[in-house]
């Protein structure tokens, strides 16, 4: 019988816990009728401090393992620790906070195992309803970060996503630290359909990310993925050198041939203030590449593994240096 590998990250979830785990149940009777599948749940627990763990070890049923991790390393790391364990044949990667409904969840799963010809169904939310200074600014985003490459980041486009296991295992192969999973299932490849939804709201707790984490989150993907803003960079600093080497032909052209007096400080200021603004920013925009150079060369794991608690019967690790416990 074939198997379906569920992952789902969690960072103190205890209030969704229970519920997640009557959904998954309901879940894994739908998949079995309607798909003839097995279904095997990795649960990943990015540093939760709330007992969360246990509350899904003891309600869980069927098939299941929590792979813990040794601190809290982020969403995006926390996907790959569940991807690291895949040994099924399907793989479907769901929220545990209950946002991702397990109706999307299905349809993914049928689209997928409905066509030979596609490899991947993410799902894709409906931004109709957001505000259009947000959806502009996705879109110059995903402009920017999609301008230099040859494949596409898909806006809207999360680890909610259904993929054959050969997928799962190539993007269990990128190692990158610092990960922006949406670059990675695009850099990956294989045939894509997207399927659109609306997540739920959330039922409870509140969402992990903040603003700034947003934005922080942005300068990952495009540090990255692009090289779009070191070359605006370079062609900023370019046309602004021939700018200046302009006016300074322009005024030595007046002061020898017309005697112009140069009106002098008010000017300059402006164009020292504004050009050593503008050099430190950039310069700040360098050292976020020179930084993700850093890290990615540094030989550290991605991740580390506490321990890993399974029933029915313990399951074993694959040999990789990141799952190995510590
Ligand atoms: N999550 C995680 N590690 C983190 C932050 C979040 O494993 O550092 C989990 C979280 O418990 C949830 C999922 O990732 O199951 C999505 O997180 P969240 O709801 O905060 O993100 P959003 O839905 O707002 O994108
Ligand atoms: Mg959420």
């Amino acid at each position: 019988m074939a198997r379906l590998d569920l992952i789902s990250p969690f960072l103190n979830e205890a209030q969704a816990a229970q519920a997640f785990i009557s959904l998954v149940a309901k879940f894994e009777a739908e998949v079995g009728r309607r798909f003839g599948l097995t279904v095997h749940k990795i649960l990943v627990d990015d540093g939760s401090t709330d007992g969360s763990a246990e509350i899904f070890a003891s309600g869980l049923t069927g098939s299941w393992e929590i792979v813990r991790l040794s601190r809290n390393f982020g969403k995006e790391v926390a996907v790959l620790a569940g991807l690291d364990r895949v040994g099924g044949d399907y793989v479907l990667i769901m929220d545990a906070d209950l946002q991702h409904s397990i109706e999307i969840g299905l349809k993914l799963l049928a689209e997928l195992l409905g066509d030979p010809n596609v490899d991947v169904v993410y799902a894709k939310t409906d931004r109709s309803d957001s505000s259009w200074r947000r959806s502009q600014l996705a879109r110059v985003f995903y402009r920017l970060i999609n301008s230099s490459q040859r494949f596409d980041i898909p806006a809207n486009a999360g680890d909610f996503r259904a993929m054959r296991a050969a997928v799962a295992h190539a993007i269990s192969k990128l190692r990158d630290k610092r990960r922006f999973n949406k670059g990675l299932y695009a850099w990956a490849g294989f045939r894509q359909k997207a399927v659109v939804y609306s997540p739920e709201p959330r039922a409870a707790g509140s969402s992990k990310w903040s603003r700034l984490d947003l934005i922080a989150f942005s300068l990952e993907g495009l540090t990255s993925f692009s090289a779009v803003p070191l070359r605006i960079l370079t062609l900023f600093g370019l046309l602004t050198a021939i700018g200046g080497g302009a006016v300074g032909v322009k005024v030595l052209f007046e002061v020898l041939f017309y005697g112009i007096a140069v009106p002098g400080y008010p000017s300059l200021l402006v164009a020292v203030v504004f050009l050593g603004g503008l050099n430190l920013a950039l310069l700040g925009l360098v050292g976020e590449y020179v930084w993700v150079a850093v890290s990615e060369s540094k030989d550290r794991p991605v991740y580390v593994v506490r321990d890993v608690i399974s029933a029915p019967e313990p399951v074993k690790p694959k040999a990789r240096p990141e799952t190995s416990s510590a």
